[in-house]
């Protein structure tokens, strides 16, 4: 997408506002299919809560794409979308056995995550298949708290739990049709991600039944100019030749799956705002936007880098920013940034707006959410409509108290 583009959407819509390019996510979409183009059945499972707006999940579906989830409401959100509830996995954490029944009942495919539920599942519903999610304890990489995989982590069946999870399975007679693992975000180097595929390939053996091997997601993406990213081409070469000779030894073609959330949507996201404020301090130039964390959270939570972009003034000389938010507490989207010249009234552009953007937004400081525009076919169509004062009281029960004070 061009910077004019975006700045008419912003014209157009108002800000704040949240841009998808439809032509990225297929773009990221295909890459990833043909990276594996060398295994005969290959599954790619969109991770919904990355970016759950229902026309996204229908423009995925278009390519082809299943769905990974890890709540009923995202099962009934893909379910809405188009999606049959074979094509949809679910992986939850922590939820109730009664959550696990419910979604099973609609006949999405469940993966279990620890030793108490499968037990319990197995002995209710031996006829249900299930997958397993291991933990192999590998860290694959990246921010301790995306890293899903490491020793102390709450994610999956510890791989050294294998002897119990082998016995729950021969006395409940359940059938387990896959196996997965998802060590979390930012695979930097492949060699670690292949060691941790080839524990989950031993794992695979002692299972009859499989059907499919789903190795989770964590591609990185890049955020700044030559930042480092999964070399997904190389990754494909090496796991299809592995995974093609794994299928031979177990004496069936199994499916290869994929749940990446933000390498399909995170590059094809652009957020929007527009300066309110400059103001000088004896120690920067802060520039106020009209947005907050309560719009865009990663950079407070994670720590994350958003490139910023001045797209009213591409072409004006670099300055140092703060920029900042409108909520009233410590509100900061980047430090010491260069941006082209800032001046009230400008709309800056956030890259990577795509994945875990709008999804982790809410209305604190009761702010409306933002509008969302999908960019398809060189049109931009409104997918979700700014919100308003009434979404804020919607669900409010008010309380009548008498005038007068309470006396004690
Ligand atoms: C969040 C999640 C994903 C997606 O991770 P990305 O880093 O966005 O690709 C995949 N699988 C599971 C089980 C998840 O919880």
């Amino acid at each position: 997408m061009e910077a004019n583009n975006l700045l008419q959407l912003a014209e157009e819509f108002g800000g704040p506002l949240y841009v998808y390019d439809a032509a990225k996510i297929q773009t990221q979409y295909y890459r990833l299919e043909n990276a594996f183009s060398k295994v005969k059945n290959l599954r790619i499972n969109y991770a919904v809560k990355a970016l759950s707006n229902i026309s996204i999940l229908k423009l995925l579906k278009q390519m082809g794409s299943g769905l990974d989830t890890v709540s009923i409401q995202e099962v009934q959100l893909g379910i809405m979308a188009g999606f049959k509830p074979e094509s949809i996995i679910y992986t939850p954490n922590g939820v109730s056995m009664e959550e696990i029944e419910e979604v099973a009942a609609l006949g999405v495919q469940i993966n279990i995550d620890n030793l108490s539920i499968l037990e319990q599942f197995g002995a209710k519903h031996p006829n249900i298949p299930v997958c397993i999610r291991i933990n192999p304890h590998v860290m694959a990489g990246g921010n301790s708290n995306i890293s899903v995989g490491h020793i102390d982590s709450k994610f999956g069946i510890s791989i050294h739990q294998m002897p119990h999870l082998l016995r729950i399975v021969e006395n409940t007679g359940m059938n387990i049709n896959g196996i997965h693992m998802h060590t979390g975000s930012d695979i930097l180097d492949i060699e670690v991600f292949l060691y941790a595929a080839e524990i989950l390939f031993t794992a695979a053996l002692n299972f009859k039944n499989l059907e499919f091997l789903d190795f989770g997601s964590g591609f990185k993406v890049p955020y700044k100019k030559d930042d480092i990213q999964t070399n997904v081409e190389e990754l494909g070469k090496k796991l299809s030749k592995r995974f093609n000779a794994f299928c031979q030894e177990y004496g069936k073609d199994l499916t290869l799956a994929f749940e990446p959330g933000k390498f399909l949507v995170s590059e094809a996201g652009y957020f929007l705002a527009k300066v309110n404020v400059v103001k000088q301090t004896t120690s920067t130039v802060f520039a106020g936007i009209d947005t907050g964390f309560n719009h865009l959270i990663r950079p407070m939570f994670y720590g994350s880098h958003h490139h910023i972009e001045n797209i009213s003034n591409p072409k004006g000389k670099d300055r140092f920013y703060s920029v900042v938010g409108y909520i009233c507490e410590t509100d900061t989207f980047a430090s010491n940034r260069k941006i082209a010249e800032i001046k009230e009234g400008d709309v800056l552009c956030f890259r990577n707006s795509g994945a875990y953007c709008f999804s982790m937004a809410s209305n604190y400081n009761s702010r409306v959410r933002p509008a969302e525009v999908l960019w398809y076919e060189g049109k931009g169509h409104l997918i979700r409509k700014r919100e308003t004062f009434e979404d804020i009281i919607r669900n409010q029960v008010v309380m009548d108290f008498k005038d007068e004070p309470i006396t004690v």
